[in-house]
C-alpha cells in the first residue's frame, strides 16, 4: 500500500491511499505520478474548501448588508419624524406667535388692515408649509417620487422666511430686552429651480440659528445676489460664533450645542435640502464673532406668470349639505360657503344628513370620508341613489390617496383634499353651479 498524506491548509487530515497485489508495485517513477497526483488532488480540495467558505462570507455578508439597510432605515425615519416634529413647531410657532399679537394689537384697538392682511399672509402661508410636510411625510417609504419643483424666487424666499421668524427676532427678542437689526439686501432675479416651502424651511432654520446665536443682540444680514450661471444667498450674524471643533460637526445630526433647547437637526436638515437643489454650503464662523452661512443654487429662468383664470358663470346662491363628524371642520365648511353667498347646513352624521336628504333640496354635498356609523362612502351611494343630479364632494385627508374612480363609483364627482382652501371650496360649488345650469338648460 501507498500512503501519501495531503498537504490541506487548516482543512481536515486527508491521504490518498493506493492498493496493490503485486508485491512489486509502486516504482519510483508510479511514486513520483502518485505524488502529482496528490499535490493535484491537494490543490482541487483546498479550491473546493477556499469556494465554501467565499460562500458562507459571501452569506454573512449580505445578512449583515441586511440588517445595516434596516437600521439606515429606522434611523431614517426616527430622523424624519424628529425632523418633521420640528418642521411642525416652526409652523406652529408662525402661526401662533401671529395669533397673539393680533389678539394683543386687537385688545389695544391698534389693529391696522395693512398689519392685519399681512399678518393673515404669514398664517396662511405656515399653514399651506404645514400641509407640504403633512404630504411630504405621506411620500416618505413610497418609491421616492420628486418633489414638485417650480421655479422660486430666492428673495421672496428669504422674505418670507425673515416674516416667518418675526415673532422669535422681534417680539421674543425685545420682550427680553434685545434688539436684534435685521437687513435684507436683495437683488432682483435669484430665480433657483426647486421646491419653495423646503427653500423656506432652509431659511428658517439659519435665521432662527442667527438668532440664537445673538443672546445679547446685534445684526443679523440677509442678502441675495445673482450671477451669471448661479444665485447665491447669504445669512450672517454677529453673535457668538463656532468653534473650529463646533463648525466640523454642525452638520451631523443630533448635533447641537444648545442642550435640550436643540434638537441639531436644523443643519442636517438644511444641507439635505441644499443638495437636493444641486446647491451649495459655505459656513466660516469665528467664535466672539459671528458667524457667515453662504449658499449657491445654479441658476432658473423667473416663473411664468400664472394664467388667467378662465371667466366663468357666476355662481349664484347654491343650496349645500356639509356632512363631517368634526365640529370645527363642519363649522369652517359652512362658513366659508356662507361667505361664498351659499346656503349651507351643517351634518353631524350621515344618519342625519339622509333622514333629511330629499332629492331636489341640494345642489351640492359634501361629506368626509370616515365617519362612526354610515361613511361617507356609504353615504355617497345611498344619496346618488336617491338623487342623480345633486353634485357629490368627498372632502378628506387622504386626498391623494382617494382612488378617483372609485369614487365616481361611489357616486362622487369631486374630491377636496384636507386642508383646503377657500379657492378649493369655490371650485366645487362652481362645478355644482354648472351641473344645474346644464341640466336646467
Ligand atoms: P440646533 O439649532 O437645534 O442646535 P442645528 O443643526 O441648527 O441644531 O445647529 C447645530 C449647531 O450648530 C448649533 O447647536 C450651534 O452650535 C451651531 N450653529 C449653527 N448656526 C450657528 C450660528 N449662526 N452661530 C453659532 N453657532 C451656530
Ligand atoms: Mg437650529
Amino acid at each position: 500500500a501507498l500512503f501519501v498524506p495531503l498537504a490541506l491548509e487548516g482543512g481536515p487530515p486527508a491521504a490518498l491511499l493506493l492498493v496493490s497485489r503485486d508485491p512489486s508495485a509502486f516504482r519510483p517513477a508510479e511514486l513520483r505520478v502518485a505524488a502529482g497526483l496528490a499535490s493535484h488532488l491537494a490543490a482541487a480540495l483546498h479550491a473546493t474548501q477556499l469556494h465554501d467558505r467565499l460562500e458562507k462570507a459571501f452569506d454573512e455578508l449580505h445578512r449583515t448588508q441586511e440588517q445595516l439597510v434596516r437600521s439606515e432605515r429606522l434611523r431614517v425615519a426616527g430622523e424624519l419624524a424628529s425632523g418633521i416634529a420640528h418642521e411642525f413647531n416652526n409652523v406652529l410657532a408662525a402661526i401662533l406667535g401671529r395669533v397673539q399679537l393680533l389678539r394683543l394689537r386687537a385688545r389695544e384697538a391698534a389693529l391696522s388692515p395693512h398689519e392685519l392682511e399681512d399678518a393673515f399672509g404669514v398664517m396662511e402661508l405656515a399653514a399651506r408649509d404645514g400641509a407640504e410636510t403633512v404630504r411630504r411625510l405621506r411620500q416618505f417609504g413610497k418609491d421616492e417620487v420628486a418633489d414638485a419643483a417650480e421655479s422660486v424666487d430666492l428673495d421672496a424666499v428669504i422674505r418670507e422666511a425673515a416674516e416667518f421668524t418675526r415673532p422669535r427676532w422681534k417680539n421674543a427678542a425685545e420682550g427680553g430686552g434685545v434688539h436684534i437689526e435685521v437687513s435684507l439686501e436683495s437683488s432682483p432675479g435669484a430665480w433657483v429651480r426647486g421646491n419653495a416651502a423646503q427653500l423656506r424651511e432652509v431659511f428658517t432654520n439659519l435665521i432662527l440659528n442667527a438668532v440664537d446665536a445673538l443672546p445679547r443682540g446685534g445684526n443679523l444680514c440677509l442678502g441675495t445676489g445673482a450671477q451669471d450661471g448661479s444665485v447665491t444667498a447669504i445669512v450672517e450674524d454677529d453673535g457668538v460664533g463656532m468653534t473650529p471643533e463646533t463648525l466640523q460637526r454642525v452638520f451631523e445630526p443630533f448635533f447641537t450645542t444648545k442642550g435640550v433647547q436643540g434638537t441639531g437637526l436644523g443643519l442636517s436638515m438644511v444641507y439635505g435640502i441644499v443638495q437636493r437643489h444641486g446647491g451649495k454650503l459655505a459656513v466660516r464662523s469665528h467664535p466672539g464673532r459671528g458667524t457667515r452661512i453662504e449658499l449657491s443654487f445654479p441658476r432658473s429662468t423667473a416663473a411664468q406668470p400664472p394664467a388667467p383664470p378662465e371667466a366663468s358663470a357666476p355662481v349664484g346662491s347654491l343650496s349645500v349639505m356639509v356632512v363631517d363628524d368634526e365640529p370645527a371642520v363642519r363649522g369652517l365648511l359652512v362658513d366659508i360657503l356662507e361667505a361664498l353667498g351659499h346656503r349651507a347646513i351643517g351634518y353631524g352624521s350621515s344618519e342625519s344628513a339622509l333622514e333629511d336628504f330629499q332629492p331636489g333640496r341640494f345642489d351640492l354635498v359634501l361629506t368626509d370620508l370616515g365617519m362612526p356609523g354610515i361613511n361617507g362612502w356609504e353615504l355617497s351611494q345611498s344619496l346618488r341613489a336617491k338623487d342623480d343630479s345633486v353634485t357629490i364632494a368627498f372632502v378628506t385627508g387622504w386626498g391623494e390617496e382617494v382612488d378617483a374612480e372609485r369614487a365616481r363609483r361611489a357616486g362622487a364627482d369631486a374630491v377636496v383634499a384636507k386642508p383646503f382652501g377657500i379657492e378649493d371650496l369655490a371650485r366645487v360649488a362652481q362645478l355644482a353651479a354648472d351641473r344645474t345650469r346644464r341640466r336646467a338648460a
